[in-house]
């Protein structure tokens, strides 16, 4: 894996000199941004609330061991299964990789599902979102499921009906149809193993270190307050992106 830092420790020890090196700061920010776009995507980053920020339904404790300790961990072991299976993130999307996962280790697939996942479901909540989505992806939920309501409750059978630890997912198909789904341990529908394929819109963590902190065995509790945090603006950008793509 080559990170900038890495790039920027290269340089410093092929030029000796911390001086020069600083000098050359400016050269390096330039290069920087056009290798973090594909290498940043394999890294944990900040996450874009506080702990306390989804109280109360999801609460600080869980999110804080959730974040700094089963997440990092899986950004940590997929930096260690790139290294050892020779994947050049510099220049390969997590995505591209997650196409082809069944070409690598369990590990890999472990850690790169998880990784991905959880940078996802990071993102797609917020404190106080609005409750529903609208324009284009709400016409797609409706003519999908017949309505936001049937939706809700085909994605929350996935997540209560998932036997185990995994993930409820809606995605965009192929063919650029809507489609709910679930899948086992930290797979996911760009998985090229997975029995419904396509880009993931919204992802739910069923794992009972997500929620049994504070709901214990009532994943249904989960389920039903976890409706008040989908950041509907963030999934319908990725939406839209996904369909533009097709
Ligand atoms: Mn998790």
């Amino acid at each position: 894996m080559k990170s900038s830092n890495q790039n920027r420790r290269q340089f410093l020890t092929k030029t000796g000199k911390a001086g020069i090196a600083l000098a050359a700061m400016p050269l390096i920010s330039k290069i920087a941004p056009a290798m973090a776009s594909e290498a940043s995507a394999y890294q944990q980053q900040p996450l874009p609330y506080a702990y306390t920020a989804l109280e109360p339904y999801i609460d600080a404790l869980t999110m804080e061991i959730h974040y700094t300790k089963h997440a990092a961990t899986y950004a940590k072991n997929l930096a260690d299964a790139c290294i050892a299976e020779k994947v050049d993130t510099a220049n390969t999307s997590l995505v591209s990789l997650l196409n082809s996962i069944s070409k690598y280790s369990p590990k890999m697939r472990n850690n790169a599902g998880g990784h991905y996942n959880h940078e996802l479901f990071w993102q797609l909540m917020k404190p106080a979102p609005s409750v529903a989505p609208t324009g284009a992806l709400a016409e797609a939920i409706n003519k999908t499921f017949g309505s936001f309501a049937d939706f809700q409750k085909a994605f929350s059978e996935a997540a209560k009906t998932r036997f185990g630890s995994g993930w409820a997912w809606l995605l965009v198909k192929k063919d650029g149809s809507l489609a709910v789904s679930s899948t086992p341990n930290q797979d996911n529908p760009l998985m090229d193993i997975a029995e419904v394929q396509g880009t993931p819109l919204l992802g739910l963590d069923v794992w009972e270190h997500a929620y049994y902190l504070k709901y214990q065995n009532k994943r249904p509790d989960y389920i039903n307050n976890w409706w008040n945090l989908v950041n509907w603006e963030f999934v319908q950008n990725r939406y839209a992106i996904a369909i533009k793509s097709k």
